[in-house]
């Protein structure tokens, strides 16, 4: 099919854009979702209305099967709202994620962009394995790379809403054979549109190195693929800088949570200031241009409507903890510009 040549482009959700109107941004967030696991879905009890006694205890303890309300990004008007105080607070461009698995609403983020004059690039492909249509499992490479391909270049899930990126591609630990695929598609699909991709690995230290090894192996750059969620799945130095030197962008995108509950695993989750020391670590080995953070947003109790930090905490809270800590405003601004721009251009 036809299309207008992408290379040199970000392409937004109302279309492309040159890449120097792309500001401060966040790399992994969502803003309509439903990350409520599929066997739950059905459940009629979604728990408590969030108010402001329960808040710190949803927040602080209780699972899936008994707040399912709170992993429903489905308020299309707080989601503006929401969008429109991150603009307040400097941001300027947000990279929603919400792909195969979990609700993607390509209409809603067009709204949302239209109403907030926020830059939205949308993401494409597929989560992981257990949030998959049963159907998924028995489709091969070419036809996941093919599909990935028209989200890019026609439309996706249906619309003619294009994909500025690709991902979040899904991982678990042990990585299935299902993700396995869409993985080699979401490659094919980079080298054929040229879009970066992001991956969401599994909650393994070893996943992201194994996931890297494995694009590296099928003969593809990784200077191009960005791995999301560092900040529940690496915890030591060693480990963290192995990754970076193998060539991918390392996320840490669950800035604003600061709790020592997670709920999905047993992990100790490091807190704003810990992400940043482990960032300094990273740019003391001269990965500066391997950075990009966010809050990966998916779930209502992290929006400021229902008590938490909502999107521009970045720009409100952490930016100026860099200052404190040490960051130049070059760094800052690679991290939050320069960063975005190159891996979102398409080349
Ligand atoms: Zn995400």
């Amino acid at each position: 099919m036809a299309h207008q040549d992408l290379a040199g482009k970000i392409q937004t959700v109302l279309g492309p854009i040159d890449p120097s109107q792309l500001g401060r941004t966040l790399m992994h967030e969502h803003l309509l979702c439903d990350i409520r696991p599929p066997g739950t879905r059905a459940d009629n009890d979604l728990g408590p209305e969030i108010t402001l006694e329960n808040v710190w205890q949803l927040n602080y303890g209780a699972g899936f099967r008994r707040a399912g309300r709170k992993y429903m990004l489905d308020l299309e008007d707080i989601a503006t709202r929401e969008v429109r105080m991150m603009k307040h607070d400097g941001g300027d461009a947000i990279v929603e994620l919400t792909c195969g698995g979990l609700s993607p609403d390509p209409r809603g983020l067009q709204r949302i962009a239209a109403g907030t004059g926020v830059h939205l690039i949308m993401g494409c492909g597929y989560y992981v394995n257990d949030y998959q249509d049963p159907r998924n499992h028995g489709r091969t490479v070419d036809d996941f790379a093919a599909e990935m391909i028209g989200q890019i270049r026609d439309g996706a899930w249906g619309t003619d809403v294009r994909a500025g990126m690709i991902g979040e591609i899904g991982c678990q630990a042990p990585w299935t054979a299902t993700e396995r695929r869409v993985m080699q598609a979401a490659l094919i699909a980079q080298r054929e549109t040229g879009a970066a991709i992001n991956v969401h690995p599994g909650r393994d230290p070893e996943q992201p190195q194994q996931v890297a090894d494995f694009i590296a192996a099928a003969g593809h750059s990784t200077g191009r693929v960005v791995i999301s969620h560092i900040d529940r799945t690496i915890f030591d130095e060693p480990r963290l800088l192995r990754l970076a030197d193998s060539g991918v962008t390392i996320e840490f995108d669950l800035f604003g949570q600061e709790s020592s509950y997670y709920g999905l695993s047993d992990i100790d989750m490091p807190n704003d200031a810990t992400r940043l020391r482990l960032i300094r670590a990273l740019i003391e080995r001269g990965h500066l241009d391997r950075v990009v953070i966010s809050h990966d947003i998916c779930y209502r109790t992290r929006l400021a409507s229902f008590g938490g930090h909502g999107y521009g905490h970045i720009f409100r809270n952490v930016v100026p903890m860099m200052g404190r800590r040490g960051y130049g405003e070059d760094e800052i601004d690679a991290i939050l510009v320069r960063n975005p721009r190159r891996l979102l251009t398409f080349v």
